[in-house]
Order: structure tokens, then C-alpha cells, then sequence
């Protein structure tokens, strides 16, 4: 089965096919977080969605390049410095290394570049095609100094987003409070500096200023992976004005498609609401893990429904995560405990042929709920015959080689963590309580070790010690 991905340019399912001759490669570009502030759950379902597509891609053979911006100028970075009273490069800093920290408990792969606005390197790409598109007549300067797209003068403006010009002016999608512009729907490429932007300014062939967001993705996009892309991805919230904007600057400058297949990922609801400070429903990551659920719970509830669904986030949806993963823990215990005789390896393909759904699902535009479902199945019956004896210790290792290859996508394997020396004398003794069928020593020794910080699961494979909230 040929992989197919929903082209929200098209609005269709399209076979994926990489633009590299050699077709192994595939370049993917991803719209970074703006680091004013920590990132919410909805970004970081977005930046899972991405991280599942390119997991399933390398399971796939394909060479992945993929590059994340961060965007670390704008009218929030700017207006967040000058509150704390310290250099924009210095407010930045810590957004940025809190988002690092956040990728990595979530246990998203880091992109293999992730560039910064501010770049002095990158600054110069935004000036060039930004003088590139006024040498064409699709950007012009304004009485406020700035200079804006114009975008009467590129006809496939609004084909991403599915609207066309009168529309745009119409629907009021666009507030018109820059006066100087031709349009409505016209945006800055570059903003002339006014005394709110305070120190942060860069030198221009217009006076002094900062690029617009838009500008930024469109040359760092194509500075570091070239004229086009196969794959460009956000959440839907991005498409516009801000993706539109992108294939009107790059493909104004290049005259060339600027990508292939566009992905977006659908909103994020909690307890059935938009996100927002007022309603009290707005989480962080950090949120999250301060009520005790690990990244892994995290990465498993975020990444279990459909991109193209809406998700509505609860914490008994959180629950369910710690539930789910509890479930293949145990499952992964037995089967280790089954075929601890068989060496790795001497499995075979026994299972090789019936287990090719959980791919092809995720093959049909990232179907994971169909994947997981399966998953799911096939764990139901395992258990059966492990409960009924008739597993094989071989058999048992296939199930385990084949979750090694779909785990690689979902990355949801507990940590093997050592346990600290008191908590594993603990667990010594509530084993020999057990065995001693001393069961209120049992259940004190159980909260003694929460109380640490672990959890105690009895599975038919004896107790397993995990870290509060499976790590
Ligand atoms: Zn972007």
C-alpha cells in the first residue's frame, strides 16, 4: 500500500511521492513555537503529529531533513522583554530552553535544525527576498515606512486557505488598522521600527525595522532545504493568513512550487472547550506533569487521536494514557518473561505477515486510532494464549521483535529505571509479605514506596516497580 497523506492544498488524499530523484530523501519543514511564553498542549499536539509523521517516514526507509524555526522577535517577544526589563536575546533564552526540555519529555526527535529569527545570517535571506519581491512589483513600501506584500499581484493568493480576495475583504478575517496599505489583506514583510520596539531593531534598504513572521519561515525554509519542499506542516490555525503567506514570498521570488504536500493538524480541545486563559482551561506541558503524569502519559494522550480530529483534552483522558500504557508494560513484562530463553534475533517472521496492519494503517494518512486499535487487539489475544499456556517462548520473542519496529514510531517503551536502594529493599519486603500472604504488611509497604514516589503494579509476572506516573 502506497503511503497517502490529506493535501490541504488540494483537499485530498495524495500518494506520497518524494521530489528527490533518488526518492529516499524528504525534506519537512515545521512552524516553531514563538517564545514569549511556555507552549500549550495545542502546540505541542502539533509538534507530536509532526513527530509520528517523521517516525513513520524513517520506518519507511526515507532520509528525513526536517527543520523547526523558532521565531524569537515578534510583538509578544518584544512586549514580554521590555516588561522584565531585560534584552530580547535574554527573555528569549528561557523560553527556549524550557521548549527544548519540553520536546524531550515528550520524547519528540529534535529537528536537525532549528533556526532562529534573529540569525544575523537569516535576517540578510529576509532582506534579499524581500527586495527580490519589490524588484517584482509584489511588495511595496508604505507611507509608515513598512514594507507589505502586495498581494493582488500573485493570483493563487487565498488557494491554500480556500477563499478568494473579495472574500477576504468582506468576512473582515483581516482588521484593517494598518491604513497605509492597498489592500486589506496585504501583510508586512518588514516593520518600520517605532520607539515600542525599543533596542530591537536591524539595519534595511527601507531604514531601520524587524521582518514580519510570515518572511521568516519563507527564507529560512528555503536557505537551509532549497527552492521546495515535500512536506510543510503546522496546526491548522497556521493556514491563515501565515501559510498562505509563505507560498505567496517564497514561490513571488522562485517561480517555483514551494511544497509539495501540505499537512496540518487539527485544534485541541479541553473538557470540549477552546483553550483560553479566562476559562481557566489553558495547560502547559508543565501543568501537566505538576499534577504527576509523566511525558510518556503525555506524548500517548496527545498523539492517540487522528491529526485531522478534533481532540478534546480531560484528565480522565490522561487516565486512560496511564491505563493504556499500563496495559503494555504488563503485556511487554510477560512476553520478556516467556521467551527469556529464546536470544533476539532467532524469532523468525512468524509473525512477519499478519502484523502488517499497524503500518499500513499509519501508511493511510497516520491512521493511529486504527493503528492502536490493533495494537490493542493483538494484545487482548496474546494475553489469551500467555493465560492459556500455549504461547511459544519464540513466538513470544516475535511479539516482542515486532514491538521493537512499531515502537520506533510510537516511543511509548517505559524507561528501564533503576530503582533507588531504598525503594528496592521496600519492594523486597512487601515480596516476601506477599509471599507470606501478610497482605495489610503488603499494602503498608506499598504506600511507603508511593510515598517515595513509585508505584507498585501486581501483574502475573510479580510486582513491577515503576516511578509515579511511568516515566
Ligand atoms: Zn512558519
Amino acid at each position: 500500500m502506497p503511503l497517502r497523506f490529506f493535501n490541504t492544498y488540494s483537499r485530498a488524499l495524495e500518494e506520497f511521492q518524494p521530489l528527490d530523484a533518488s526518492g529516499r530523501t524528504v525534506k519537512m519543514y515545521t512552524c516553531g513555537p514563538t517564545v514569549y511564553s511556555h507552549a500549550h498542549i495545542g502546540n505541542f499536539r502539533a509538534y507530536l503529529f509532526e513527530d509520528l509523521l517523521q517516525r513513520h517516514l524513517e520506518l519507511r526507509g526515507y532520509a528525513v531533513k526536517r527543520v523547526m524555526n523558532i521565531t524569537d522577535v515578534d510583538d509578544k517577544t518584544i512586549r514580554g522583554c521590555q516588561a522584565a526589563g531585560v534584552p530580547l536575546a535574554e527573555f528569549t533564552q528561557e523560553f527556549k530552553d524550557a521548549f527544548f526540555a519540553d520536546l524531550a519529555a515528550l520524547r519528540i526527535k529534535p529537528a536537525d535544525t532549528f533556526p532562529e529569527a534573529t540569525n544575523p545570517g537569516h535576517i540578510n535571506a529576509m532582506v534579499g527576498m524581500i527586495k527580490t519581491l519589490i524588484s517584482r512589483d509584489l511588495a511595496y513600501q508604505a507611507e509608515d515606512k513598512s514594507v507589505y506584500f502586495r498581494i493582488k499581484n500573485f493570483p493563487a493568493y487565498g488557494h491554500l486557505a480556500h477563499f478568494n480576495l473579495d472574500e477576504l475583504q468582506s468576512t473582515g478575517r483581516v482588521k484593517n488598522d494598518e491604513y497605509d496599505k492597498e489592500h486589506v489583506g496585504d501583510f508586512a514583510l518588514w516593520k518600520a521600527w517605532d520607539e515600542a520596539d525599543g533596542a530591537v531593531r536591524w539595519e534595511s534598504p527601507w531604514g531601520p525595522g524587524r521582518p514580519g513572521w510570515h518572511i521568516e519561515c519563507s527564507a529560512m525554509a528555503t536557505q537551509i532545504l532549497g527552492e521546495q519542499l515535500d512536506l510543510h506542516c503546522g496546526g491548522v490555525d497556521n493556514i491563515f493568513p501565515h501559510h498562505e503567506a509563505e507560498i505567496a514570498q517564497t514561490e513571488g521570488c522562485t517561480g517555483k512550487q514551494f511544497v509539495r504536500y501540505w499537512l496540518h493538524c487539527a485544534h485541541l480541545l479541553v473538557d470540549g472547550q477552546k483553550m483560553s486563559k479566562s476559562l481557566g482551561n489553558f495547560h502547559t506541558l508543565r501543568d501537566v506533569l505538576a499534577k504527576g503524569y509523566s511525558g510518556r502519559e503525555a506524548r500517548y494522550a496527545l498523539l492517540r487521536v487522528h491529526y485531522r480530529a478534533q481532540l478534546n483534552f480531560t484528565w480522565e483522558g490522561m487516565e486512560e494514557a496511564r491505563q493504556a500504557l499500563g496495559r503494555i508494560d504488563d503485556w511487554r513484562a510477560r512476553l520478556q518473561e516467556r521467551s527469556a530463553c529464546v536470544p533476539l534475533a532467532e524469532s523468525g517472521q512468524e509473525q512477519a505477515g499478519r502484523m502488517l496492519y499497524f503500518e499500513e494503517a499509519l501508511d493511510d494518512d497516520l491512521n493511529i486510532s486504527a493503528a492502536l486499535g490493533f495494537l490493542f487487539d493483538k494484545i487482548r489475544e496474546t494475553n489469551r494464549t500467555l493465560d492459556q499456556g500455549t504461547l511459544t517462548p519464540t513466538a513470544a520473542r516475535g511479539w516482542l521483535d515486532w514491538w521493537e519496529r512499531i515502537d520506533s514510531v510510537l516511543a511509548i517503551t517505559a524507561d528501564e529505571a533503576e530503582l533507588p536502594g531504598e525503594v528496592a529493599q521496600l519492594s523486597e519486603a512487601r515480596a516476601q509479605a506477599r509471599l507470606a500472604k501478610d497482605w495489610r504488611r503488603s499494602d503498608e509497604l506499598r504506600d511507603q514506596i508511593a510515598a517515595l514516589g513509585w508505584e507498585v503494579r501486581d501483574s502475573k509476572g510479580g510486582q513491577k516497580v515503576t516511578r509515579r506516573g511511568g516515566a
